[in-house]
């Protein structure tokens, strides 16, 4: 483990940071103190510091040398609406609001990174800080975008990291090529005509005619798609009727697409409004669909992806990054980010999740004893993009 020595001294500085964020949690859009906190800091080290990208978004930038390469860095800043279960000293002030997916460790190791190359600038060309909000399932992400991210602050590449349960603290896990599913919504309304249960030839049905449509739905992944693609349809709600003895007229079913190409998405688009009509018709309901895109799939390009996978080897060893573990099939607003930019998005390992320590749960902490390493992978990375010698 090649830990700086610079930052290895302000460990026990940016842990207090960190438990300081988790402390305050705020959700989506809503980052203002958390954001004011970090904009306080970029400033404090002397760092070009932007406000209000994106609603609540910050940027900082450091420009060293001569060369116009540049690269942005990218952490996300904002929790869930989840109640925090841990008891230690810094769990959650806010009654259901928790940093129960470490963007807390995010923000305090991107933080990290920028107030060290701000005391040694030794790269040539633009460092850019990201600090985003809402990752959380609002698209803080595009927001920025949609501000002109990349307009204000062009980059040649894009990189964002997450902490990963289940991988080693410490360790790395780099994908080239998907590393994240798209996440897609549908709803749909079954409308049928209610009657007395036990008179069901004088309505039409639309729990039986919703049960089919379920379980026809079920077919799109496994007989419409490459078995080779993978994508997962599930779903998550089915809501229908009051009473014992009454058929009501109407049902809603609602779930959740995931993929890993927009080809596999329009797919399952189109198999679900085609089974949606058939069963229409089958059934005597009027069904009506509704499909929203949500993130698209985080692909890593694969040159971003190798660079990475080679910093973070100089950094903790060969047996410290794993190039072979599965994709997750869940989402991730850096998308966004990589839709307009090469990039790679890896995963740092949070260590194994006993305890209920993994993402999204109550009892999730983020481990910061892996911030050392985090912060030094940021800098060792805008090193090596950015390397004197290369200019
Ligand atoms: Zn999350
Ligand atoms: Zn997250």
């Amino acid at each position: 483990m090649k830990i700086l020595d610079a930052v290895k001294q302000q460990h026990a500085a940016l842990t207090t940071l960190r438990r300081d964020i988790h402390a305050h949690p705020e959700l989506a859009f809503d980052e203002h103190r958390t954001a004011a906190l970090v904009a306080d800091r970029l400033e404090a080290a002397g760092i070009e510091t932007h406000r209000g990208i994106g609603r609540t978004g910050v940027v900082g930038v450091i420009r060293a040398g001569t060369s116009k390469r540049a690269i942005g860095l990218r952490a996300d800043m904002d929790a869930l609406p989840m109640q925090e279960r841990n008891t230690f000293p810094h769990h959650s002030k806010h009654p259901g609001r928790m940093h129960a997916c470490g963007h807390d460790g995010h923000t305090t190791m991107l933080l990290g990174a920028a107030e060290h190359l701000a005391r040694h600038p030794d790269f040539d060309g633009t460092v850019v800080f990201i600090f985003q909000p809402a990752e959380e399932g609002d698209g803080g992400g595009r927001e920025m975008v949609e501000d002109g991210l990349f307009e204000r602050f062009p980059m040649d590449a894009v990189f964002g990291l997450h902490n990963w349960p289940g991988l080693p603290a410490g360790s790395f896990a780099v994908h080239a090529g998907p590393v994240m599913a798209s996440a897609d919504r549908f709803d749909i309304e079954v409308l049928g005509h209610g009657a007395h249960a036990a008179m069901p030839h004088l309505g039409v049905d639309p729990v039986v005619a919703g049960s089919a449509l379920v379980q026809a739905l079920q077919t799109v992944v496994t007989r419409t798609l490459d078995p080779l693609d993978p994508a997962v349809l599930s779903v998550t709600q089915f809501h229908a009727g009051e009473a014992y003895n009454v058929i009501p007229d109407r049902a809603r079913i609602t779930g959740t697409v995931r993929a890993f190409s927009t080809e596999v998405q329009a797919q399952i688009e189109a198999a679900m409004q085609r089974i949606c009509q058939g069963i229409g018709t089958a059934y005597n309901v009027n069904v009506r669909f509704n499909y929203m895109r949500g993130y698209p799939a985080t692909i890593n390009t694969p040159a971003e992806a190798t660079v990475c996978a080679e910093v973070a080897r100089a950094l903790v060893g060969e047996g410290g990054v794993r190039t072979d573990v599965k994709p997750s099939m869940g989402a991730e607003d850096f998308a966004y980010f990589l839709h307009e930019k090469p990039g790679c998005y890896v995963w740092l390992g949070n260590g194994p999740g006993e305890g209920g320590c993994t993402l999204h749960n109550p009892n999730y902490d983020f481990n910061d004893a892996v911030i050392p390493t985090g912060v030094t992978y940021w800098v060792n990375l805008a090193q090596r993009l950015l390397a004197a010698s290369a200019a």
